[in-house]
């Protein structure tokens, strides 16, 4: 049973071939913060069926203003208030819950990356080289930020950051929550460009301050040392 009733104004825009495709592609969420614990949702409401998250946080009063979580969910770990949520929009949804990155998550047909730390982007990045697996990222600071889908063939994370550390996080400068729901947004549009056979790497940059302005950025891939040169760094404790 393909739910058809829930899904029929998505399948009067897409068709019922596109729409199936939804249901039939895994996807992995690292990272239940602003971004994730959103779009793990959004994912779980458009179709998606298999889904991994990640997260080895517990939810705060803080994240409140700006994460889907309530204040029953408060001391609880994000996994799990996630996973709870996510089986209330969607009964048949099937979950794996992990506290950290593994290779496991690599399974998926497609991973998001959803942290808010360089370290950890630097981390999925090279394990997305090491296993050519496309992923989408967003990174999202005050009311700006960037959105795009890697494909590791064409170029990756450090082609664009060139491995610096000083990245501004939300967690330094914060973040306006209109920005992230817009990051949010652009994430889903690529997934389903993705599902939908689109597979080439792109870079967005947004801000909203004065006007919405939203820019693709060329992003150029001369020798690489990650996605060219395999000089991997960080993968090596993940790869069991
Ligand atoms: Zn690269």
């Amino acid at each position: 049973m393909d739910n058809f009733s829930r899904y029929i104004s998505q399948i009067k825009f897409f068709g019922f071939e596109k729409n199936k495709r939804i249901q039939e592609t895994s996807v992995a969420v690292i990272g239940l913060g602003g971004l994730g614990s959103w779009l793990s949702e959004f994912l779980v409401r458009i179709g998606v069926k298999n889904l991994a998250i990640v997260d080895f946080d517990i939810v705060e009063e803080k994240n409140l203003n700006r994460q889907n979580f309530i204040i029953d969910d408060i001391g609880k770990l994000k996994i799990d208030s996630i996973e709870k949520r996510l089986k209330e929009v969607d009964n048949s949804v099937n979950i794996e819950k992990y506290k950290e990155i593994n290779n496991k998550i690599f399974n998926r047909d497609i991973i998001f990356d959803c942290t808010d730390n360089i370290k950890s982007k630097y981390l999925i990045n090279e394990l997305s080289v090491y296993y050519n697996k496309p992923y989408i990222f967003a990174s999202v600071v005050m009311d700006q930020g960037f959105v795009g889908l890697i494909n590791p063939e064409q170029f990756c994370l450090y082609d664009i950051y060139k491995g610096k550390e000083d990245v501004l996080t939300c967690n330094i400068t914060g973040v306006d929550f209109s920005a992230v729901i817009f990051a949010v947004s652009l994430m889903l549009k690529l997934f389903i460009n993705y599902v939908f056979g689109n597979r080439d790497g792109i870079l967005y940059h947004f801000n909203i301050r004065d006007k919405f302005y939203l820019e693709e950025i060329k992003v150029k891939s001369n020798n690489c040392k990650i996605c060219k040169r395999k000089q991997f760094e960080l993968i090596w404790n993940y790869l069991k």
